[in-house]
């Protein structure tokens, strides 16, 4: 008798929970967001992705590697890539296969890498052995941030990468390196795991010193890095982003209906 009371409080508190709940609303008011018609499949472009890679050719860059089979491959000692459009904030999605056949050691084994601009996300081949500095690995922001977890799949088997890119927005300053008023942000998900999330950008992913901003324009392009191993790349595209992600000015107070 007692248990079935309780209930029938519970009950009646819950009604009564219900008929007084109102409608908040936050008094922003949203522009309505634009439809856009995503890929058939994972991997796929949205509608509104720019290609830079579709597996014909290599026209959206600055220059050729080799094109077989819908595939790119470095053409080691030619140089790095670059696109001839310029980005600012992007989603970026690309597919990769470090080299089947292993050979080197430590940065010398499937090293390239994706650049906006100055800044790399780190490709090698850190699958089983290939010992290197943690934040020089696969998917580490080079000499940043090594990623939380080591997914790299086996040398030769295809990884993909989506990499979101917030620019940083710079003043420049005569005769010195640039103010900062926003630093540059990167998350990365390599074969659909977050790797790095929201890693803030210390400036640029030097080799030989300290990362640093220098003053660059507010689009770059985005380049493959010729390290001297023939890694495979397919499947490139990315999309502009807005590069400010903040809510619109409150126009109204918040409000129930
Ligand atoms: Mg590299």
């Amino acid at each position: 008798m007692k248990k079935l009371t309780v209930l029938f409080v519970l009950f009646a508190a819950c009604l009564a929970a219900t008929a007084s709940a109102k409608d908040w609303r936050s008094g922003i008011e949203w522009t309505e967001p634009k439809v856009v018609r995503p890929g058939e499949k994972y991997g796929d472009p949205p509608a509104d992705a720019v290609i830079l890679f579709d597996g014909k050719d290599m026209s959206a860059w600055n220059k050729e590697w080799d094109v077989k089979d819908g595939v790119i491959t470095v053409k080691p000692g030619s140089g790095s890539v670059e696109t001839k459009q310029k980005f600012g904030s992007v989603q970026l999605h690309i597919e990769f296969a470090t080299p089947a056949e292993v050979k080197g050691k430590d940065q010398g084994r499937g090293n390239s890498g994706v650049f906006f601009g100055p800044y790399e996300v780190q490709v090698l081949d850190s699958y089983g052995d290939n010992k290197t500095y943690f934040d020089g690995q696969c998917a580490s922001i080079y000499k940043q941030r090594a990623p939380q977890v080591n997914v790299c799949r086996k040398p030769g088997e295809w990884q993909t990468y989506d990499i979101i890119f917030n620019r940083p927005v710079l003043k420049a300053v005569e005769g010195k390196d640039p103010e900062v008023i926003r630093p540059a942000y990167v998350t990365v998900i390599q074969n659909g795991v977050l790797v790095i999330n929201h890693h803030e950008i210390e400036g640029i992913t030097f080799y030989d010193q300290p990362p640093a901003y220098k003053w660059h324009d507010e689009r770059v392009p985005i380049s493959l890095q010729d390290h001297g191993n023939p890694l495979k790349f397919r499947n490139i595209w990315v999309r502009e982003i807005p590069d400010d992600n903040t809510k619109p000015k409150q126009t109204k107070k918040p409000y129930y209906l």
